[in-house]
């Protein structure tokens, strides 16, 4: 594969990685991580991915501290745009989809009234990625007909009670909770009382598609008391809908399947340490 990208010096490429596993990762992505002098990354991006970067490349970590944002939004963009003026190449690398809960919507409109080139790589979001590899089809024509992503912090970030839950009454409708496992209580309190049944079944799927992915299948009125025995962390997507129950038939994944890119040994010797602005 030809290395070779129009990624110019002075522009900025806002870059989905994927949800964990490194071979989930598109071409352009891997070829853009080789190129860049400068990474932005975020907590969900797998250390596997920032290996790919060339030693030389600075490798800045932007993503949450213990609950709290290490570095604002407004930060990151203005460092964006300050690192793309020294003329470097700079690669924002974001968990799954850029565009998907990611806020690669915010950092473009930073761009473009800074007057900075950039280009969006897609990459393969959560609600995808994490519901092929948990054995659920997004669709299936026995079960649903539509399927939504939500953000379990609604429209605003921090006000729920901007989402629409009357709008996912319908059981041919299956529903992708990201940021939901803190909320899990509330979010399976609104749906019930929205009418869904509560025997309906959930599947809580975490750290999907990465080595130590689980998947956890419940129903919508036991699944917050069930999880408190459950080792379940963050990240995790909460998925609804009849669509899950055949995740216990379909379940696929195990770890061997995950491709690496490199030795350990070879990563440890290509990166010695990562360097910070
Ligand atoms: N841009 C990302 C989403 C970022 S919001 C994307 O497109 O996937 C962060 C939320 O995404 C997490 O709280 C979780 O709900 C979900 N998520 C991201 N990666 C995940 C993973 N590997 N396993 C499970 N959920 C994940």
């Amino acid at each position: 594969m030809e290395n070779k990208i129009n990624f110019d010096k002075g522009s900025v490429w806002i870059v989905g990685a994927g949800p964990g596993d490194p071979g989930l990762l598109t071409v352009l992505a891997v070829k853009a991580i080789r190129t860049a002098d400068v990474i932005f990354y975020d907590a969900l991006i797998n250390s596997e991915v920032l290996h790919l970067a060339k030693p030389i490349a600075k490798l800045v970590y932007v993503g949450k501290k213990a609950k709290k944002h290490s570095i604002s939004q407004l930060e990151i963009s203005s460092k964006l745009v300050s690192e793309s003026k020294k003329n470097k190449r700079v690669l924002r690398l974001k968990g799954g989809d850029p565009f998907v809960f990611g806020r690669g919507g915010e950092e473009a409109l930073a761009l473009t009234l800074n007057k900075i080139p950039f280009r969006i790589v897609p990459g393969i979001t959560a609600g995808i990625g994490g519901l092929a590899y948990a054995g659920i089809p997004a669709t299936h024509r026995d079960f649903n007909t539509s399927i939504t992503f939500i953000s379990a912090y609604g429209a605003g970030g921090e006000k729920p009670e901007t989402i629409d839950w009357k709008s996912f009454v319908q059981t041919s409708h299956l529903i992708v909770v990201y940021m939901g496992l803190e909320r899990i209580y509330w979010v399976c309190k609104e749906l019930i009382l929205q009418g869904r049944s509560k025997k309906e079944n959930i599947a809580i799927i975490s750290n999907a598609t990465r080595k130590n992915q689980k998947v956890f299948v419940s129903t919508l009125e036991s699944c917050s008391k069930e999880l408190r025995k459950e080792k379940i962390e963050s990240p995790a997507l909460l998925v609804i809908g009849k669509n899950v129950l055949l995740s216990p038939i379909l379940n696929w994944f195990k770890t061997k399947e995950i491709d690496y890119f490199y030795e350990q040994e070879l990563l440890k010797k290509k990166h010695a340490e990562y360097k910070s602005i």
